[in-house]
């Protein structure tokens, strides 16, 4: 069984990745970016030639699916993302990824085969798990539930900036477009759209520093700890 649960959804550059990371190191919980299985698979399927276009070839999905391994390690504070033993970490983060994975994402038997495995990653573990489905289908007995928020504008700024400290160059209106895009094709997807929990707690980080919003969250989670005693 999976000890304490943090889950934390909410729309593309919303402060997720931040949040989540920075909560989980400071509790000493694992970090699960459910995102980045998403992403690593989307990557697969693109370099077996498939396309990113609202009609995704579902056999080929189906094959790849067969035989993928994904897997996250934590490796000194930063987590290492591996498709089929290859460090895949920076190669799920280009736009030709992001331009994809919400058409891959948005197919029911990809998202049965990541619920199950992101349960397995789980097991036994504290964890803060982040992603569009974390509080209201992956985990809905977690213990703290978020949803976080952000103006668009401010999430490209940041998105933006994060991609350059990885080298990667992206233009600011692709990155608007793509944030918008990803949002409105996660929310409206007919298998476990993004949406927020009903008992989520809301939180909009426009203006909040990333120190602030960690800082939030870690409060949010340790008062809860503190009601919970079996764990
Ligand atoms: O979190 P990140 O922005 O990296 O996620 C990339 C994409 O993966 C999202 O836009 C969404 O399409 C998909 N995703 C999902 N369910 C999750 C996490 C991510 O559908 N739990």
């Amino acid at each position: 069984m999976t000890k304490f649960v943090v889950a934390i959804d909410g729309g593309a550059g919303s402060g997720k990745s931040t949040t989540a990371k920075g909560v989980a190191r400071r509790l000493k919980f694992f970090y699960l970016d459910t995102g980045a299985m998403y992403r690593a698979f989307t990557l697969k399927y693109l370099r077996n030639n498939g396309k990113g276009e609202e009609h995704v070839n579902m056999k080929l999905v189906r094959q790849l699916l067969g035989r993928t391994k994904i897997d996250l390690r934590q490796d000194g504070g930063e987590t290492k993302v591996y498709l089929d033993s290859e460090d895949v970490t920076l190669a799920i983060r280009t736009p030709e990824v992001s331009s994809s994975v919400s058409q891959v994402s948005a197919i029911s038997e990809v998202r049965v085969w990541m619920v199950a495995k992101q349960r397995e990653i789980a097991e036994g573990k504290n964890v803060v798990c982040e992603g569009r489905d974390i509080g209201t289908v992956v985990f809905p007995n977690a213990q703290v539930k978020i949803f976080m928020q952000a103006d668009l504008q401010v999430r490209a700024k940041r998105r933006i900036k994060e991609l350059a400290e990885k080298r990667i160059d992206a233009e600011t209106e692709q990155v608007v477009e793509n944030l918008r895009f990803r949002d409105e094709h996660d929310s409206n997807r007919r298998h476990s759209p993004l949406k927020k929990a009903e008992s989520a707690i809301v939180v909009d980080t426009t203006d909040l520093t990333i120190e602030q919003e960690i800082g939030l969250v870690r409060k949010i989670v340790e008062d809860r700890l503190e009601s919970n005693l079996d764990i």
